[in-house]
């Protein structure tokens, strides 16, 4: 099998991996430089995280039983598939969605149940049925707002399956990767008894990518379950006090999020002027389709200007697509340039 592969070119404009455009607040950097010259070099890191586990549950107003974290949220939904999926275990996702979560279903030797988003890219629930009825997967994958394509999932889609997957002893993971952009959150259904969970990351939002930390908040006995999967100190000192102090700066991290809505909304309405089909998102990304010229030979001609986005053109159902990343103005404003040139 290939690998996952996401180029990272020495380019002027990155605006391929849906990062933050700026640096976490200087505070933080203070606060975190501060505590990282206590750290205890020849201990190793609290292996419960437990510092972190409890900032992050007064974050969501939920026990500290009921996170789990680990290294970005791609090691999040590596130790879930370890967990509850793997060999003889079936993994659905509704595509076009992120990639990794049918790629590390298959890393660790699942079968892929592969349902399809409708023309415009919501998910019918016949659908749903039907990949549930015909798979029976033990974990079905959502993704809200869902990567590439900027779409959320409505609360009723999400009922929906989770109905599914109580009714067949699955368990249910909504990836909200990009959950502050979104007006709901899974999170509002998690509950001890239910079979759910939803995975955040500190990539994105929290403008900490460097960082590869992430979270989910589910069951603790899906907490329990990863736990038994994953390396024994497999979080380091630094990178939990990075998560810990960073949670003091919540109202820094929504005016970024305030910022950024803003700039997507004058990106947006700069697409709509050129010759492609714009997709509407929720996220901090937008995804959109050239119609004069085609895809692959765009991203590569925006390469040429050192402006990088990300090549979904040859992705399932995304013919010809590319997907651009909000940056600062001055960095949308030479993408948005060197687009008119090209097209
Ligand atoms: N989920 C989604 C939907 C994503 O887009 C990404 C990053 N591209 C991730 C999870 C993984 O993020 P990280 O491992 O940095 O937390």
């Amino acid at each position: 099998m290939a690998g996952y592969h996401s180029p990272q070119i020495d380019v002027e404009v990155r605006l391929n991996t849906n990062e933050a455009p700026g640096a976490p607040p200087e505070g933080w950097r203070e606060a975190y430089a501060a505590a990282v010259a206590d750290i205890d070099w020849h201990r190793y890191p609290d292996r419960a995280a437990g510092d972190l586990r409890a900032a992050i549950g007064r974050h969501h107003g939920v026990d500290p039983a009921a996170v789990f974290a680990a290294n970005g949220s791609n090691e999040v939904l590596q130790s879930l598939l370890l967990a509850f999926a793997g060999p003889g275990r079936t993994v659905a996702v509704f595509e076009p969605t992120y990639a990794l979560h049918s790629h590390i279903a298959r890393v660790v030797g699942s079968t892929v149940a592969v349902g399809s988003r409708g023309p415009d890219f919501a998910l019918d629930l016949a659908e749903l049925r039907r990949v549930v009825d015909d798979g029976r997967p033990s974990v079905l994958f959502l993704c809200s707002p869902n990567n590439p394509t900027g779409m959320i999932e409505p609360e009723a889609t999400v009922r929906a399956a989770l109905a599914l997957a109580t009714e067949t002893d699955a368990l249910l993971v909504v990836d909200e990767a990009y959950g502050q952009f979104a007006p709901w959150s899974a999170l509002s259904l998690v509950a001890d008894d239910v079979p759910l969970v939803v995975t955040r990351t500190f990539s994105k939002t929290w403008s900490m990518a460097a960082a590869r930390l992430g979270y989910l908040v589910g069951p603790s006995w899906v907490v329990d379950a990863c736990e038994k999967v994953v390396l024994p100190y497999h979080l380091d000192t630094a990178k939990q006090l990075a998560g810990t102090l960073a949670l003091d700066y919540e109202p820094e991290m929504r005016g970024r999020v305030a910022e950024l809505v803003e700039e997507r909304g004058r990106v947006e309405a700069a697409l709509r002027e050129l010759p492609v089909t714009v997709w509407p998102s929720a996220a901090n990304f937008i995804l959109f389709r050239p119609e004069t010229v085609e895809g692959a030979a765009v991203w590569q001609a925006l390469v040429d200007r050192s402006i990088l986005v990300r090549d979904c053109s040859s992705w399932p159902r995304l013919d010809g697509c590319l997907r651009v990343t909000l940056g600062t103005p001055r960095e949308d404003d030479r993408f948005l340039d060197a687009l008119r040139e090209v097209l």
